[in-house]
Parts: structure tokens; sequence; C-alpha cells
């Protein structure tokens, strides 16, 4: 080859390099994002043109070390770690930090670096890519808090439903005990069709406060599952009597057919599994006018451990159109509301039954057509009990009747009562005196504990939530000064909230059993008398 051949291929590719290079340099300063270069000492040798716009300076001062300058000094070192770690292992890195703009104000940057490597592979330093990410972080943290606030609301929503059925049960809990009271005294028949209608008014009252109570624990994570030992069988033909007379009211057959072979002793929550069977029971009967509701028990599947058991409730009554479907589930809601006014019922029974049975870990559903009736049903699996040994076992329905025999126990027994609602303390006195007991009320625990002191008393009823000192508080003082004597009597809470770890609560502060406001007077007489019995 001649010179002059030589000398134009070297001009050829020297023009090469300088066209590649100047078409880099177009293509890195148009980029709608900053660039960097570093060789292999970790030294910075290049920035496009949006690096050096944004931080308003020159290619010289930034070259180096000196785009470090612009990083917000709280981000400085922790850029620096990662930039030097990554580049120690030839790493790619993202990292975050704030980059002061031409105008003094600090933006978010997402980086992005990759080793780079020359044709021989030999590690050529990195390149890197910049995004302007503060808009986005500010959208992040404002979805943060905006999360944070119905998170909050939330549960502020929960805490106020539950403090506002907590407010308004006990004063319904004064007007349910003395109707009780006073339905059980000597009335004109005129007096007792009154008494009954107020009785069932606040019946009625009470089942609704009781629903919101229920839906706002479960919505807040405060409702715990208690599991005790039953018998299925037992439990639903216990349900299933309760309707008994209504049901003869509106002329409507009310059936059980439970399978022979379900286990006579599982381990599950019995109150709420009775709930959830009573509520859909009571939906069958509400929506038919005379006709058959069918409650018919299955078991679904077994294994060594577990039975599942299937509980369908089937009715003949005004049925539900598949349009409400993905409604009747939902809280408050209701398939018709000019039904529901005929019917009434405030739409929370369905969506408390699913929640209670999902946290049962079962399934509940229906089928219906529109005018032809309804059948709901459940499904949950239960662990089965051995007949022995016995945990813990659930009450029979029937203990209140079985277990009061009057006579049998100390006579006129010493009850203090602890309530500091005047009103409370006025129900829980009469209701005393009804089974035969002396109470002696005070209203509050330093009272309590004075009093304790100076007489002999064969039970105390304490309330938990009192001003001052509270239930818990006065029982440990009183377990404390017992100590001196040796003597231990029964103290049973009376609580109001029945919420988690409620029942633990009461026992570790040295209470023996507990009885759950609204006080039903059946039992409050079990409780009472099962008690005084054993200070015989
Ligand atoms: P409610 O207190 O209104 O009865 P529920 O949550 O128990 O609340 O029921 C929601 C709605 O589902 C009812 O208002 C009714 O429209 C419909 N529903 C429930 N059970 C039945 C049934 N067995 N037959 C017809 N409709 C029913």
């Amino acid at each position: 080859m001649s010179t002059r051949d030589e000398s134009d291929l070297k001009m050829t590719a020297e023009e090469l390099r300088r066209e590649t290079e100047n078409r880099f340099r177009i293509m890195a300063d148009c980029a709608p994002v900053a660039l960097w270069m570093s060789g292999p000492d970790s030294l910075c040798t290049f920035f496009n043109q949006w690096w050096l716009t944004f931080t308003g300076r020159t290619m010289e001062e930034e070259l180096g070390t000196g785009w470090a300058e612009g990083i917000h000094h709280e981000d400085l070192q922790r850029c620096m770690d990662t930039y030097l770690a990554a580049f120690n292992s030839r790493r790619e890195f993202v990292m975050e930090y704030r980059l002061r703009r031409a105008d003094g104000e600090y933006r978010w940057i997402r980086d992005h670096g990759t080793p780079r490597y020359n044709p021989d592979k030999s590690f050529a330093g990195y390149i890197g890519s910049c995004v302007d990410i503060t808009e986005h972080k500010q959208a992040e943290r404002e979805m943060a808090r905006a999360h944070e606030a119905a998170v909050e609301a939330s549960q502020l929503k929960s805490e106020f439903l539950a403090n506002m059925s907590h407010e308004i049960r006990t004063p319904l809990n004064g007007v349910v005990g003395m109707t009780e009271i006073l339905s059980r005294s000597r009335l004109l028949p005129k007096q007792k069709e009154q008494v009954d209608i107020i009785k069932l008014s606040a019946d009625s009252l009470m089942a609704v406060v009781n629903d919101i109570l229920d839906f706002s624990k479960i919505e807040s994570g405060q409702l715990e599952l208690d599991i005790v030992e039953f018998n299925p069988a037992e439990a639903i033909r216990e349900t299933v009597k309760l309707f008994s007379y209504g049901v003869k009211k509106k002329k409507i057959e009310l059936h059980a057919e439970i399978d022979s072979d379900i286990p006579a002793s599982v381990a599950g929550d019995l109150t709420r599994f009775k709930q959830v069977l009573k509520n859909l029971i009571d939906n069958a009967i509400k929506f038919t006018d005379g006709g058959k509701v069918t409650v018919r028990v299955r078991k679904t599947s077994e294994n060594k451990g577990n039975v599942s058991l299937r509980v369908i409730v089937q009715d003949s009554g005004v049925g539900i159109p598949e349009s409400a479907r993905a409604r009747i589930f939902k809280p408050f809601s209701q398939a018709d509301s000019s039904l529901t006014r005929r019917y009434g019922g405030t739409g929370l029974g369905l969506a408390i039954c699913k929640r209670l049975v999902e946290l049962m870990n079962g399934e509940i559903d229906f089928e219906s057509r529109d005018g032809d009736g309804s059948t709901f049903w459940f499904e949950i699996a239960l662990r089965k009990v051995s007949a022995s040994p016995i945990s813990r076992r659930a009450k029979p329905q029937n203990a209140a009747t079985t277990e009061i025999k009057a006579g049998k126990r100390k006579k006129n027994p010493k009850i203090l009562v602890v309530e500091d609602n005047p009103i409370n303390q006025k129900v829980i006195v009469e209701m005393l005196k009804r089974i035969g007991c002396a109470p002696f009320a005070v209203g509050d625990g330093e009272a309590a504990i004075q009093i304790f002191s100076e007489k002999g008393f064969d039970l105390v009823l304490m309330d938990c939530q009192m001003s001052g000192l509270n239930g818990f508080e006065a029982t440990g003082q009183i377990r404390k000064n017992e100590k001196n004597t040796g003597s231990h009597t029964p103290i049973i809470a009376l609580t109001a909230h029945a919420v988690k770890g409620d029942r633990e609560k009461c026992l570790e502060a040295g209470m023996d059993d507990y009885i759950s406001k609204p006080i039903d007077f059946q039992v409050f007489t079990t409780t009472i008398e099962k008690w005084v019995a054993k200070t015989r």
C-alpha cells in the first residue's frame, strides 16, 4: 500500500472516531436525563448537557469528585458508600439522593450506574443515568400519608362505634334490667302488656346495638374466638328451640334434620357458631310468611383430626332476586328496601355472619330464587375432640335452671356490689334481692377496698371500668390484703366491653369469673348461684 493510501485510511479512521464521538455527544446532550461517565479510577470524566444545565455548573467544576459538592449533606456519605462499594465489586447500582438544582432547590434524583468495559474486556469505569423523581417521591409520600390517614380514620370509626355502642348499652342495661324485674312483679294485665312492649322494644334496640358493637369489633380486629368443646347437634337443637314460640305465631313449620354421623364432641367457638345459625334462622323466619323453615346439618368431610360441617337453613319465603346477590353480605345493605321496611332490620346480620364464618376459616353463601324461598348455608371445619380428657367444656344451655336449686346454698349471702353507675347499681341490687341475696353497694374502688376490709362478704361483683381506682386495680388490692388472712372471696367482674383480652385481663387481675353487660338475668343468676354455692 502506498503512503498516500495509508494516510487516506488514517484520515478515514480519524473521521470515523470523530463522527462516532460527535454522535455520542449529540445523543448524550439531547437525552432528557442526566448522563455521566467515570474512569477506572472512579473519578468522573463526563457529564451531559442535562446534568450541567440542571446543576448550573461547568464541566470542569463537576469532573473528578466535583459533582459531590451538589449532593445534599445528609445523603452524601450514603451515596459515596454505595458508589464505592459498587465500584469495588463492579456491580450495577441504583441510589437515590437530593441534588442541588441551579436555582438552589434540592431535587430527588434516582441514579443508575453500570460498569463498562473496553473491547479487550478490561474495566473502563462506569456509565450512569439519572432521573428527577421528586414528583414521584412526593406522590409516594402523599399516598403513604393518605393510606395512613385512611387506616387511622377506619380505626377511629371502629373505636367511635364501639364507644358509642358502649355508651348506649349502659343506660339500655338499666332499661332492660328494670323491665325484667318489673315484668316479674305482680302487675295488672294492662300493665303487664305495657311492660312486655317496653321489654320487646328494649330487646330489639339491644340487638341492634349488639350488632353494631360486634361489627365494629370485627372491623377493628378486636374480636377473638373463644374455643370450647361442644356437641354440634345439641347446639343446633338448642338454637332451633329458641324459635319455637316465634314460628307458632307466624304459622311456620320449623324442623331440624341432623345427620347421625356428626361427631358428638368438637372444639370451636360455640357462641359464634350459634350466633351465625341464629341469624340465618331469624332471617328465614322473618322473610317467610307461613310455610317451612328447615335446618339441615351434614358432614361434608372428615379426617383424623377435623370434621367439616355444613349447616343449611332453607325457607319457603320471599326469596332474593339475583340482582341483590352482590349486596347481601355487605354491611348496612338489604336486598330490597321496600321489603325490609316491611320486615325491619339493619342489614348488618349477614355481614357479621360472613365475617364470623371467615374468622372460623369457613365459607358462607346462599341459593335463592325471587319469590321461591332461599337456602343459606355455612361450612366450617371443627377440630374433633375425643371423649376425654376435657379441657373446657361449654356449659349446657339449661345450666341456669338446673343449678338454681334454692335452699341448698347459704341463706342471704352477703354480696358487695362495686359499680359507679347509679342506675346499673340499682339494677344489680334489685336483681340480687330477687334471688335472695343481701347486697351492699359502693360506687368506687377505694370504697370497695375499705368496706371489704371492714365487713365480711361471700362474693364481690366488680365493675371493670370505673373512674378513680378501676375494677382490676381494686381486685389486685383486695387479693393482696387477702394474702395476710389466707382467705379467697370470689370476685366476679362486670364488663361492658367484652373485647379481645378482657377475659384474660379479669383473670389476671385475680377475678374468678365475669358477667358481661348488658346483664342477662339468667346468666347473672347462674353465675351468682355457682359461686355462692362454693362459699357454703
Ligand atoms: P337484616 O337485619 O336487614 O335482616 P341481614 O344482613 O341479615 O340484615 O340481611 C340482609 C338482607 O338480605 C335482608 O334485608 C334481606 O333483604 C335479605 N335476606 C336475608 N336472608 C333472607 C332470606 N332468608 N330470605 C329473603 N331475603 C333474605
